[in-house]
């Protein structure tokens, strides 16, 4: 328990990217009322890193937790909904599923409901999965509406995150820091000065000359990692072995026909590409491996497949796929692309920040900086980063591609057993083990698997007390109910307006 004198009385972020402005707005949050104080530093001649407009369901929760109004967000970010991603060409070229953000049915008699879908197309069911799967429906007959709170209801089975501009978050969140009693100040970091006895960090240098000081240091500054690599030397783990993307070229554009309310992400010979529709304009890019494609080829590939006009000039981003020996080192916390990054397939960068601020509120540290607080917190994130790399190499492994250096690259790769474990357990009988500190699912990796054709050969024996017309039966009823209630939705731009989440820059929705 903190007393007066052990408790940290003074907190720096670094940076005022999406990482630095989300948690600026939770700390401004929890220490509203207390005499600590946070400063954030960032350097509009710097910038930000400029892309990060697909989010994961867990977006609203922090919203939520910080009393902001989703319609309110809503126009000030121009965002939309997003009810998963749609992946095209993965499996095999001509192949499409979405990766939605809920379930596959309903349970029926306690066993979920894709056992019994395995079950009866081991039998000759030809109907996809897909099919049972309410938000998919919906995603791809462009409604949407808010879950039902009746969890007996097919419209209660799903849930959503927001694709959104993260320049005019990054500004919403800011303005909700600073009305707290967060103090900004601008200006371009040096030079660090640390403790000689403990290393800890303890002033920041400006290039004005002004300094800083700080007892925790949290460093949002992006890629660079100014504190937890530049001045700690924490070292980084290189994971390009296994998703060796490491450059994206991003553009936006206008946005054509309807607004749907999920991300696409279509792959590609040298990497995959993006298609984010916000309400004013649709965010483009292609991630891509420099061994594979020059940055020429990507950037002509990229445009050649962006439907609207251009509305910015394509620009160039260099990652390499990884994350810190240590998040926490010291007295500084990494927290956004300073931390590690993983390449944006399943939009998971922001979620990491979530993921960071939670576990940082969590284990808030006193001045004596337990290194329990810290293993736990390091711990934590690595298992975070290490579950969704191994779902994001799941996209390039479980293929039939073979056309391309790249995947004939990832038909040939030894795969961390991690990985390894959690396909043969799925495919020697429907499990998908579920953990703590992983941000996806079952439902998510059994979307990937069915999408891409890894299927089981066998399902929970329970099903073996429930004879097959029962089975079929029920079936058939979850479709039918799924088909005529989607039927009902409204259209997605029309339920943005309805809930007056349209910006005055959103193209009004087709009467
Ligand atoms: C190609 C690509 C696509 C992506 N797509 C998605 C996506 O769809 N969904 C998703 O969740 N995430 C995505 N991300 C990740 C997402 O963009 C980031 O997680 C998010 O923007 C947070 O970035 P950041 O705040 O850590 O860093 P940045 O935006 O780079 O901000 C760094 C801040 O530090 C400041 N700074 C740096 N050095 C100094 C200095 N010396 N002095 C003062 N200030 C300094 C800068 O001025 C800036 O304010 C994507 C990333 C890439 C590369």
């Amino acid at each position: 328990m903190n007393d007066q004198t052990s408790q940290i009385m003074s907190v720096c972020i670094l940076g005022g990217g999406t990482a630095g402005w989300m948690t600026a707005a939770a700390l401004a949050f929890k220490f509203h009322d207390s005499d600590v104080r946070i400063q954030i530093v960032e350097s509009e001649q710097i910038g930000t890193v400029g892309v990060g407009e697909a989010t994961l369901p867990h977006i609203r929760f922090f919203n939520q937790a910080l009393g902001i109004d989703e319609a309110e967000f809503m126009r000030a970010t121009n965002a939309t909904f997003k009810l998963g991603i749609e992946f095209c060409d993965w499996g095999q070229i001509g192949d499409k599923y979405i990766h939605p953000f809920g379930d596959f049915g309903q349970p029926i008699d306690g066993v979920d409901f894709h056992h019994v879908w395995n079950k009866l197309r081991r039998s000759g069911l030809k109907t996809p999965l897909e099919e049972f799967s309410y938000p998919i429906i919906a995603a791809q007959s462009g409604r949407f509406h808010h879950p039902d709170p009746d969890p007996a209801k097919i419209e209660s089975t799903f849930g959503y995150a927001y694709q959104f501009d993260s320049s005019h978050y990054a500004k919403f969140l800011r303005k909700f820091a600073e009305d707290r009693g967060v103090t900004r100040i601008e200006g371009k970091v040096v030079n660090t000065v640390q403790n000689p006895e403990t290393g800890h960090v303890e002033t920041l240098q400006l290039e004005s000359g002004e300094t800083v000081k700080g007892e925790l240091f949290i460093d949002c500054s992006g890629f660079r990692g100014l504190l937890i690599e530049q001045c700690l030397k924490t070292g980084y783990q290189d994971w390009s072995e296994w998703l060796p993307c490491n450059r994206a070229v991003a553009v936006q554009s206008a946005t054509v026909g309807d607004i749907p309310p999920y991300t696409r992400s279509t792959a590609r010979e040298a990497g995959w590409q993006w298609r984010i529709p916000l309400q004013h304009r649709t965010g483009n890019g292609f991630v891509y491996c420099s061994d594979y494609i020059s940055d020429d080829e990507a950037r002509e590939q990229m445009l050649s497949a962006v439907e609207g006009e251009l509305l910015t000039t394509p620009k160039q981003l260099y990652f390499m796929t990884g994350r810190r020996n240590l998040f926490w080192n010291k007295n500084v916390v990494s927290i956004g692309l300073s931390a590690g990054f993983l390449e944006p397939l399943e939009s998971t960068s922001i979620h990491f920040i979530q993921e960071g601020i939670t576990a940082l509120l969590e284990l808030f540290p006193d001045r004596s900086f337990a290194s329990s607080d810290q293993d736990e917190y390091n711990e934590r994130m690595s298992l975070n980063f290490e579950r969704v790399r191994d779902f994001l190499l799941l996209h390039y492994v479980a293929t039939e591609r073979d056309d391309s250096p790249m995947w004939r690259h990832f038909r040939a790769l030894t795969l961390p057993d991690s990985l390894q474990s959690k396909i043969d357990v799925w495919t020697h009988r429907g499990l998908v083990p579920s953990y703590e500190f992983s941000v996806f699912l079952p439902p998510s990796w059994i979307a990937v698997f069915a999408g891409q054709r890894i299927l089981p050969t066998a399902e929970d024996p329970r099903l073996n007390r429930l004879s097959a017309e029962i089975l079929q039966s029920e079936t058939e009823t979850l479709h039918r109910s799924i088909q005529s209630a989607v039927a009902r939705a409204p259209a997605h731009v029309s339920f943005i307006e309805k809930i007056g989440g349209l910006a005055s820059s959103a193209r009004a929705p087709a009467s």
